[in-house]
C-alpha cells in the first residue's frame, strides 16, 4: 500500500523549491508576464509536482514544464499541445477518464499511472541544465521509492538519461529510441517514447499510431 502522506509531503517540498536560481527567476517571470492569449488567468509560476493515482504501477517521466503550458496551470503536460497528444492517447488506452487536459480543475483522473518530470520548473528555451537536473533529481528519486513502479516510460531521451543516472546504470548498449524496453536485474521495465512534443507530433517522427502501442505496451508488462 503505497502511503499518500509521503507523497503529499513530497509534493508540497517540491511546490516550495527555489534550489535553482536561474529557474526560479524565469518561472516567475513567466507567470508574471504571461501570453497575451492567457492574460485573464493567474499562471501557477511554481515547480509543477507529479499528478496521477496513488497507487500507480506505472511511472511517465517527462522532461520539465512548459512555460505557458504546465508553469500556467500547476499540472504536467495540461494546457498544451504536448499534453493534447498525450491525454487523448492515455484515454484510449484506459489510463485516463477524458481526453481532455486544460486545467487543475478539469476533471482529469489517472489511473494505475503517475506523470512526473525530470525538472519541475519550466526552463528557459526548454533546455534545463544538467546542474539544473540534478538538483531536482532527488524528487524523483523519491517518488520511485514510494511507488516502486513496474514500468518506468521515459517521454524522451532526457527522462531515459536521468532514469539511467538514478539507477546508476552505465551498460553502453542501451541507448534511447522509440519503443526501445530495457529491464532492470531489480525486475523494472524501462520503455522509452519519443516525446509527444509539437516538434515530433507535426513532423510525424511521433505518429498516433507509434504512441498507441507504447502505452498498449506499458499495459502489458503489469504483472
Ligand atoms: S528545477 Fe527542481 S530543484 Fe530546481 S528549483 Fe525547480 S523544483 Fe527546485
Amino acid at each position: 500500500m503505497i502511503s499518500e502522506s509521503k507523497l503529499e509531503k513530497l509534493n508540497k517540498e517540491i511546490i516550495a523549491c527555489r534550489k535553482c536560481p536561474r529557474l526560479v527567476e524565469w518561472r516567475e517571470e513567466v507567470a508574471r508576464v504571461k501570453r497575451k492569449a492567457y492574460m485573464d488567468q493567474e499562471y501557477w509560476g511554481k515547480p509543477v509536482p507529479g499528478f496521477g493515482d496513488p497507487q500507480s504501477r506505472i511511472l511517465v517521466v517527462g522532461r520539465a514544464p512548459g512555460a505557458h503550458g504546465s508553469n500556467r496551470t500547476g499540472r504536467n503536460f495540461t494546457g498544451d499541445a504536448s499534453g493534447g497528444f498525450l491525454y487523448p492517447a492515455l484515454h484510449r488506452a484506459g489510463f485516463a477518464n477524458q481526453a481532455l487536459a486544460e486545467s487543475r480543475s478539469d476533471g482529469l483522473i489517472l489511473k494505475d499511472m503517475y506523470i512526473t518530470a525530470s525538472g519541475r520548473c519550466a526552463p528557459p528555451d526548454n533546455k534545463p541544465s544538467p546542474e539544473e537536473l540534478n538538483n531536482c533529481q532527488p524528487y524523483l528519486e523519491r517518488e520511485i521509492q514510494i511507488f516502486k513502479p513496474q514500468v518506468i516510460v521515459c517521454l524522451g531521451r532526457i527522462a531515459f538519461e536521468r532514469i539511467l543516472k538514478i539507477y546508476s546504470f552505465r551498460n553502453s548498449a542501451w541507448k534511447f529510441g522509440h519503443g526501445a524496453l530495457y529491464q532492470l536485474d531489480s525486475g523494472e521495465w524501462i520503455l522509452c517514447s519519443y516525446h509527444p512534443s509539437q516538434q515530433n507530433t507535426l513532423t510525424g517522427k511521433l505518429t498516433v499510431k507509434m504512441f498507441d502501442d507504447i502505452w498498449k505496451q506499458a499495459n502489458e508488462l503489469l504483472k
